[in-house]
């Protein structure tokens, strides 16, 4: 039978910005419930090697540090639900969400978490090897290649971006696109032609990934030109697919604003959405940063935030009473 869950602070996504949001709303007193969706962890547990969150001399692992985060949640007090939300409504406090299961899930606050994917390009070897070699993340997995050759798949910002990033540790940087001129920002097209370490192949489509002889890593990636059709394979240690990102916002499409790129919108430098007490933290409104320790900072100012507003709320209340 469904069942209703009533909490002061209902937070959908589970990743770092979900569980941080729980973790000071918790020792808040807001008791969270946390509703985990289909990728329990979010886009960590599909990593490996972390080097970049603070605190840890030695390499982690993504999974680890996600059952980390979950269980110093938990210890605090927060109740995680195995469950995915399919509707909401945010009419106004409470704010209802109705997950796969058939279970309510009810919250004096919302705090949506439910974080971004990168896009992948769905041409064979990616999958196979992704982790091995295949990346959508130089900030995280740049550091491997250190001394060796990559290449960066894409032409906005966020592969121009990666291809400058990677010239931190490799002189021997291509980005590969597949028309002949960029969409990213003049300044950054500018930085990029001009940087020694970086070619550009243009009018190139990536058809696959293959293996290294012994089948253990990456070994070329294959190209077509889209221009005269010919084929060619592109000897490289790492490739770094970066098409863009698709934030999880199909469930609140026509119910909180969204950006042209499907992000939600928050007032500049806070969580906040234009409804009140509906917060946004991570990924799914940050697509600038996109890291496990920017998506966790902005799920504790989610909390904080929400916070203020129980109070707010909890004083009108009183007050109310007081003069009925
Ligand atoms: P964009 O959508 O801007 O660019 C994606 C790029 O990937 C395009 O060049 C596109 O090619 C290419 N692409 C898409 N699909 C494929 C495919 N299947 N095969 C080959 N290439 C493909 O994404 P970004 O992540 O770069 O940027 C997203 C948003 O975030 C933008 O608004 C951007 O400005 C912003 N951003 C801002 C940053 C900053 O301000 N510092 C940093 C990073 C991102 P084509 O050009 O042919 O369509």
């Amino acid at each position: 039978m469904a069942t209703t869950h009533k909490t002061r602070m209902l937070i959908i996504g589970s990743g770092p910005a979900g569980l941080s949001a729980a973790i000071y709303g918790a020792r808040a007193g807001m008791q969270p419930i946390v509703v985990q969706g289909l990728q329990p962890g979010g886009q960590l547990t599909i990593t490996t090697d972390v080097e970049n969150y603070p605190g840890f001399r030695d390499v982690i692992q993504g999974p680890w540090l996600m059952q980390e985060m979950q269980a110093q949640a938990e210890h605090v007090g927060t109740r995680m639900m195995w469950d995915t939300i399919l509707d909401v409504t945010l009419d106004g406090s409470p704010f209802r969400a109705t997950g796969d299961s058939g279970d309510i899930y009810e919250g004096d606050v919302l705090v949506i978490a439910t974080g971004a994917q990168a896009k992948w390009l769905g041409v064979p070897g990616e999958q196979e090897l992704s982790g091995k070699g295949v990346s959508a993340c130089a900030t995280c997995d740049g550091f491997f290649y250190r001394g060796k050759k990559v290449v960066v798949i894409g032409g906005g910002n966020t592969a121009v971006e990666e291809a400058l990033y990677l010239t931190n540790h490799s002189n021997d940087v291509t980005l590969i696109h597949r028309r002949d001129s960029l969409r990213a920002e003049k300044i950054l097209q500018e930085r990029l032609f001009a940087h020694p370490s970086i070619k550009v192949l243009w009018n190139q489509a990536v058809e696959g990934f293959s293996a290294s002889a012994d089948g253990r890593a990456l070994g070329t990636v294959d190209l077509v030109d889209t221009v005269t059709g010919a084929k060619s394979q592109v000897p490289t240690d790492g490739a770094f697919v970066a098409i863009g990102h698709a934030p999880a916002t199909d469930l609140f499409k026509g119910k909180l604003e969204l950006d042209e790129s499907g992000y939600i919108v928050v007032q500049p430098g806070t969580p906040k959405t234009a409804i009140p007490g509906v917060f946004a933290c991570g990924d799914v409104m940050d697509h600038t940063y996109r890291q496990a320790v920017t998506a966790a900072g902005t799920g504790c100012m989610a909390a904080l935030d929400a916070e203020r507003f129980l109070a707010d709320l909890d004083f009108a209340a009183a007050k109310a009473e007081a003069v009925a």
